[in-house]
């Protein structure tokens, strides 16, 4: 079965030439990526296909030449890469990233043109696909207005399909939505006590999501959010990570022995095995409190229940997932949530009204189908059905069964 990580990140360097208030980062480090991370990663994912191959700092342009390290090592081992993405502050145009960036486009040019194989359609026919080199100049509150438009110009140079410049848009003075790591925590005051209309936190501890979802009916397996590699080699799932968590908390780290990029965090990712809604609304508890006990915001007693109620049934379900797995590990998280859902509706429908227990579990859960719920509690055997279901299926998870009884043999 062939694999594609959505998107694969590189913290190129901690070195920055700005030091935002709301950097989620923290502050900068003197320490760049070395050759053995990159290598050690690339080698890892060789037989993989990546989506997004991003270029992340720091401020990447402060080490390009390990921006080139990076983009020779995709090149030379063959890797498909679909598009590739670097963030910059535009403070530096140095003309040496040029030659750089005309290769990394020129092989995507080739990989595009290349391949034309079921995957590869797969790839390129997302509604959101857009094959290119990408670069986004950084503008929000990054105090560098004056030099947005020589870096828009410089980078234009290379302009082409497979070659384009973004702006990141002007958020409103108005609007803040900050990522509560790194500068931003000693700056919240600040930057929250404005006259915000909205105002969006982010945690980075309830930013633990199911990453990989096998495609049957493309015979392939996707990992579908960021991994993000910084410079010690650490690994992390999620590019918004501060340097201080991505040091305290790694999932592992690529340098030391390991099983490889993949099973690593295959393994990690189900020991958290909540979706994007319970994520979400996990979030959300975090922000409320955080809120009310540090800038006394107020919110209303509906909020404050739905919050309370949503999240213990996302503890539970979580508990339920974690034990079916466990029964079914061939089974992917999609299937995981419903049997986990099936299960929590069955013991839980003396208890509350149907109504209430089928709201609560459509805003906690990612499949979002009113009609599966309902088949859920109308038939105690709805999982029984399903499991059926799936062993007549031969060619389901096939790859993740065989993987599965490998791994029990070596362990025994
Ligand atoms: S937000 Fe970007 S430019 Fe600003 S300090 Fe952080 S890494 Fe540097």
């Amino acid at each position: 079965m062939e694999r594609i990580i959505y998107s694969l990140a590189f913290d190129i360097t901690r070195r920055c030439n700005l030091n935002c208030d709301f950097c989620y980062k923290g502050k900068s480090q003197n320490d760049d990526i070395t050759k053995e991370v990159i290598d050690k990663t690339l080698d890892s994912i060789k037989e993989e296909r990546i989506e997004i191959l991003s270029i992340l700092g720091g401020e990447p342009t402060l080490n390009i030449q390990m921006i080139e390290y990076l983009i020779d090592g995709i090149i030379n081992r063959g890797i498909y890469v679909y598009s590739i993405s670097m963030f910059t502050n535009g403070l530096i145009c140095d003309e040496s990233i040029l030659p750089v960036l005309t290769k990394a486009r020129e092989y995507l040019e080739n990989v595009i043109a290349e391949k034309n194989d079921r995957i590869h359609k797969f790839i390129t026919m997302k509604k959101n696909y857009n094959p290119r080199v990408r670069i986004t100049i950084s503008t929000a509150h990054h105090r560098n207005e004056n030099a947005i438009e020589k870096a828009k110009q410089f980078y234009e140079q290379l302009a082409s399909p497979f070659f384009v410049v973004y702006v990141q848009e002007q958020f409103d003075e108005q609007e803040v939505r900050i990522i509560l790591n790194g500068n931003a925590i000693e700056n919240y005051k600040t930057i929250l006590s404005k006259n915000t209309t909205y105002k969006q936190i982010n945690f980075e501890n309830s930013d633990e999501y199911y990453f990989i979802e096998y495609l049957s009916t493309i015979d392939a397996a996707e990992m579908q959010r960021c991994i993000l590699v910084t410079t010690n080699g650490n690994v992390v799932c999620n590019s918004t990570k501060s340097y201080s968590y991505i040091d305290s908390k790694p999932v592992f780290n690529i340098c030391r022995n390991n099983n490889g990029l993949w099973e690593e965090i295959d393994a990690w990712c189900w020991k958290h095995p909540i979706g994007g809604n319970a994520r979400m609304m996990r979030n959300y508890k975090d922000a409320m409190l955080f809120l009310s006990e540090n800038m006394g915001t107020s919110f209303s007693n509906y909020d404050k229940n739905l919050i309370r109620i949503t999240n213990n049934i996302i503890d539970e379900l979580e508990i339920f997932c974690l034990s079916a797995h466990n029964e079914y590990p061939f089974l992917n998280f999609g299937d995981i949530e419903r049997i986990a859902a099936a299960r929590y509706i069955k013991i839980n429908k003396t208890i509350m009204s149907k109504r209430d227990l089928l709201f609560y579990i459509w805003r906690v859960t990612d499949f979002q189908s009113y009609d599966l719920l309902e088949e859920m509690y109308v038939s105690d055997e709805w999982e029984n059905t399903f499991i059926g279901k799936i062993e007549g299926n031969t060619n389901y998870c096939l790859y993740a069964s065989i993987v599965h009884s490998i791994n029990n043999i070596l362990n025994t």
